[in-house]
Parts: C-alpha cells; sequence; structure tokens
C-alpha cells in the first residue's frame, strides 16, 4: 500500500509556526516512505473560515517549497459524504439528537464529584440528558454518538501510533471511551458535521495511510478509531508529533499571529531560516 500523509489546516487564521512544522514534517514523513503528501482544507466551520486565510495557506505552503496534488480537498464540498457517514451510524441505532446547550450540560453535571472525570477530548463529558430521544427532532440541536451503545458494536479497535511521543500499539478501550469521553457531537448547529466525523470520512477518501499531526490531537485518536471502527473504514496508522515551543518553553498557541509564516516572510526572512527556527531542515 503507497504511503499517504496529510496536513489539514483550517483556514481560519494565518498560518504560523506550529502550522509550518506540521506540515513539514508530514511532507518529510511522505518523503521517507516514498510516498504522497496530501493537502486537505478543513473549512466545515464556515463561520470562522475565510477565503483569503485558504488563498494564504497555499501562499505560504508553496513559499516553504511543499507540493500538493490537486484539486484540494475541502470540507465545504463534503457535506453528502458526511450526511452518508452519519445516515450510516444512525441505522445502527448509535446516534441521538440533543437539545442541550451549554448552561444546561453544566447544570445537569453538577458539581464536581472526586474521582469523576468531568472534562474529556471533547469537552466536557456530556451527562446523557438527551440520550432516549429519537429523530425527527423538530426542537434545534446537534447530533450525538450514544458512545455505551457504540463500544459494544466495535469490531476493530487496534491501532498503531508511530509518533516519537506515545510510539506503540494500542487497543481501544471501551470504558475509557464512555467515561473519559462520552458521548460526542457529531453534528454541531450549523455544521454539516464535527470535527471527529469530518476528519475520519476526509482521512478514508483521500486513502490516508498515516494522520500526521500535532500532540494536541493525540487525546481525540481513540474518538477517531472508534468513529472508523464503526464506519468500517481503514484505520490508519497515527503519528502525532511534538507541539514547537517558543524560546520561554511556551507552547505555541494556535492563534499567535506574531508566529505568522507572513510576517516572517514580509520581514525578509527565507524559508530555509524559518526552517531553522523550528529545527527542521528543508
Ligand atoms: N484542522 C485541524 C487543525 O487545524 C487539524 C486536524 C487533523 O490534523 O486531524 O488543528
Amino acid at each position: 500500500m503507497t504511503f499517504r500523509t496529510r496536513f489539514a489546516p483550517s483556514p481560519t487564521g494565518p498560518l504560523h509556526l506550529g502550522h509550518a512544522y506540521s506540515a513539514m514534517v508530514a511532507a518529510q514523513q511522505a518523503l521517507a516512505n516514498d510516498g504522497a503528501f496530501l493537502l486537505r482544507i478543513e473549512d466545515i466551520d464556515q463561520s470562522r473560515s475565510r477565503p483569503h486565510w485558504e488563498a494564504q495557506i497555499y501562499e505560504d505552503l508553496a513559499w516553504l517549497g511543499l507540493s500538493w496534488p490537486v484539486p484540494v480537498m475541502r470540507q465545504s464540498d463534503r457535506t453528502m459524504a458526511y450526511r452518508t457517514a452519519l445516515d450510516q451510524l444512525t441505522d445502527m441505532g448509535l446516534t441521538y439528537p440533543c437539545v442541550c446547550r451549554r448552561a444546561d450540560i453544566e447544570a445537569a453535571a453538577g458539581a464536581p464529584q472526586e474521582g469523576v472525570q468531568q472534562f474529556g477530548p471533547d469537552g466536557r463529558i456530556y451527562p446523557g440528558t438527551c440520550r432516549g430521544r429519537a429523530f425527527p427532532e423538530t426542537v434545534d440541536h446537534v447530533v450525538r454518538l450514544n458512545v455505551e451503545k457504540s463500544v459494544e458494536q466495535l469490531g476493530a479497535r487496534a491501532f498503531t501510533e508511530a509518533g516519537p511521543l506515545y510510539a506503540g500499539e494500542y487497543s481501544l478501550d471501551a470504558e475509557a471511551l464512555v467515561q473519559s469521553v462520552g458521548d460526542v457531537i457529531l453534528v454541531r448547529r450549523g455544521m454539516a458535521a464535527s470535527y471527529h466525523l469530518a476528519v475520519v470520512v476526509d482521512d478514508a477518501a483521500q486513502g490516508i495511510t498515516q494522520v500526521t499531526r500535532g500532540a494536541d490531537l493525540w487525546e481525540a485518536t481513540q474518538i477517531h478509531v472508534m468513529l472508523q471502527a464503526l464506519l468500517g473504514l481503514p484505520i490508519p496508522t497515527y503519528h502525532h508529533h511534538a507541539l514547537i515551543r517558543d524560546d520561554a518553553g511556551k507552547r505555541l498557541a494556535k492563534r499567535d499571529d506574531a508566529r505568522a509564516i507572513a510576517k516572517y516572510r514580509d520581514d525578509g526572512m527565507t524559508p530555509k531560516e524559518l526552517l531553522g527556527l523550528i529545527g527542521l531542515r528543508p
């Protein structure tokens, strides 16, 4: 099987040093494995995505010396694919409409209890208030996955992490998914799909054999592997790289515009110098 990996930025702001690092690691992995480097524009959140940020992604990556096959996959074109995957999970009896608002969820969660985890990789662990609801739902709602039911239907569970931080063979832990992840959102209000659903559908559609991305998404990987297993999609190898830090050792925030690639470029830095700054060679 040909090695295929990807860089999947969201066009909601300028690419910064952390993005440059992630894109370069993915491209270098493709090169080392005689495979392909793909790009995907994760513009699923249309309220925050902007065409000029997408245009700048292409410009910045080309400036770094990267190239990728075209046409580029864009999540805003993929509504039908997400709908099909969602219908598949609904037909399996694994989804439900949830009408809760953030304040309802906080109120239902109540006071923190010792030993009970409150937050997981998808935010506050949902207390299950709407679990008994069924479609069709006329009230404005999101769609959630019933994780307790889902783990009973899991066939495949194994995945490989190839990155330097967590390298090893893993198996999904049903209890951890129920207790520390909970009923994740599959469709958000005003969006065609949640990040979790979109990312697994798209990685499969692009034939990705290795997901290369930052360690901030390591915890979400169990959600992605669970969805892949439920949907019968291939489970790629994962490679989570370290997050680059600034001189003071602080993790670079995704929204730190002072670290925008375009800013360094405008200041006259060469691509080689920028890569040196983040500890990479071109
Ligand atoms: N779109 C995500 C981001 O910009 C990356 C998702 C992924 O690589 O799985 O953080």
